[in-house]
């Protein structure tokens, strides 16, 4: 049995997806605002994502799966303030807002697949959907939940008894408490933008019933869940910092189109801390994949530092840290290959045990850190087979941490030729891609066929 922490209910309890029968589950993952490169906390989100896919699948369900990309409407403070966060990275780097947008999508899918993470069925971008938002918000307008200001439209929380049923917090303290307003057209503290007002000088904004307008940043996932997955779904994933506001909104958002709670199960993942602290721009520790790999250390080692703590407990990143998890993917993947090929029948049950205690960790609200252990038993079985090699890559379909990847074994070229591999990786480096193309005519010249991967150049004879 399947057990998930629902935030919601706050309460770990059995998954049955709505469509039961079809064995499909209906997922929604706030994905990434391309105004820079993701960092690693980012990716402690987006692995959580996909360990729940392959557990979900592990278990035999289908998935229907949306990932957003947003490029518009996400302001400095989740809260309506400051500027538009792609704007603002525009400016600074002279592009336009969709060169922003192009270049860190691009990067973002390019780090996902140095972690191995799967990409959702669909991927949406904000943009695309401008119609489906203004619509969403003449639904709420029209069911009395909406109201007009001179800078946008509003959702009046008043009108809804339930608003901060996710977030649990106490509305009465919030009106009373210190915060302060700054928008007096508002009608109650806690009230937030639908459709926001364009400025003259605002670059990104689209004709609309109420003007010149862009959407808020909580609408588009409203919006764009209810178009590709429907009314009602099973599951919405996202960090802990989108509790208060961000998923707060988007049910509220449903309450007042659609009368429903968009997702039943509401999952989210706690923080990387860095050095026991909060990644920062002052502090010079706002790392990303990029940075791991000028370090020496691979994406799969960061998944597999994810994996030693529950997703609900603070991970700390530290360069020791994640260079141990390294050393350890390593000695667990030599392990694994000391199982391959060899023939030797393990007892069934024994088989069987590994298996449920694997599936009863993950099953437990996604207990990797139990499941792994497992795995290190598995593979630290005195009596090498390749029953347990077949058995660790059944559970590295959930793990994804290529188990059976045979770790330094560089072959050794002729001399010419390394030399021409080590001409040709810088060249690729400082994207000299003519050169690096000369290089590899070069290559097959000398009777080699060069292909590049994600651990680098690898050779086959021509
Ligand atoms: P953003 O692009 O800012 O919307 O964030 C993308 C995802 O990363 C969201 O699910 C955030 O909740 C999550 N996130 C941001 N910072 C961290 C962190 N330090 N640790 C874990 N997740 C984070
Ligand atoms: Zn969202």
């Amino acid at each position: 049995m399947l057990k998930l922490y629902n935030t919601l209910t706050r309460e770990k309890s059995e998954f049955k997806p709505i469509d039961e029968k079809g064995k499909i589950v209906k997922i929604y993952t706030c994905g990434p605002t391309v105004y820079n490169y993701a960092h690693i906390g980012n990716m402690r989100a987006y692995i959580f994502m996909d360990v729940l896919r392959k557990v979900l699948k592990y278990n035999g369900y289908k998935l229907e799966h949306v990932m957003n990309i947003t490029d518009v409407g996400h302001l400095t403070s989740d809260a309506d303030e400051g500027e538009d966060k792609m704007l603002k990275s525009a400016k600074e780097q002279k592009k336009s807002v969709y060169e922003i947008a192009q270049m860190y999508t691009e990067a973002f899918f390019k780090d996902i697949e140095k972690l191995n993470i799967e990409k959702p069925e669909h991927i949406v971008k904000a943009t695309d959907h401008i119609k489906d938002m203004e619509e969403y918000v003449k639904e709420i307008v029209d069911n009395g939940y909406g109201y007009e200001t001179s800078k946008g439209i509003y959702f009046d929380t008043s009108k809804l008894p339930s608003y901060g049923e996710l977030s649990r917090i106490d509305l009465k303290n919030q009106k009373s408490g210190a915060r302060v307003e700054v928008d007096k057209e508002k009608r109650n503290p806690l009230d937030f933008a639908l459709w926001i007002k364009a400025p003259k000088e605002h670059i990104m904004k689209w004709d609309s019933r109420w003007g010149m307008c862009y959407p808020g940043w909580h609408i588009e996932c409203s919006a764009m869940s209810r178009k590709y997955l429907g009314e009602e779904f099973d599951i919405h994933t996202g960090g802990v910092d989108h509790i208060p506001i961000h998923h707060e909104n988007e049910i509220a958002q449903s309450k007042g189109a659609t009368g429903k709670n968009l997702a039943r199960v509401w999952m989210h993942v706690e923080f990387l801390l860095i050095d026991n602290g909060k990644m920062s721009k002052s502090l010079h520790n706002v790392y990303t994949i990029d940075d791991l790999e000028k370090n020496n250390v691979d994406a799969l080692s960061y998944r597999y530092l994810t994996y030693t703590s529950h997703y609900r407990n603070k991970l700390n990143f530290t360069w020791d840290g994640v260079k141990a998890a390294q050393v350890s993917l390593n000695r667990l993947r030599e392990l694994t290959m000391q199982h391959k090929g060899v023939e030797n029948k393990v007892d069934e049950e024994k088989i069987k045990d590994f298996e449920k205690r694997f599936l009863d960790a993950i099953n437990d609200d996604i207990n990797i850190p139990v499941a792994l252990s497992v795995v290190w038993e598995v593979a630290k079985e005195q009596t090498k087979s390749n029953d347990y090699f077949n058995l660790l890559k059944k559970f590295d379909t959930v793990l994804s941490l290529d188990l059976d990847k045979e770790e330094n074994k560089e072959e050794s070229y002729p001399e010419e030729v390394e030399k021409i591999l080590e001409e040709r990786k810088i060249a690729r480096d400082e994207k000299d891609f003519q050169k690096s193309d000369i290089l590899r005519d070069k290559l097959k010249e000398l009777g080699y066929i060069v292909m590049d991967s994600k651990e680098g150049q690898k050779l086959k004879k021509v």
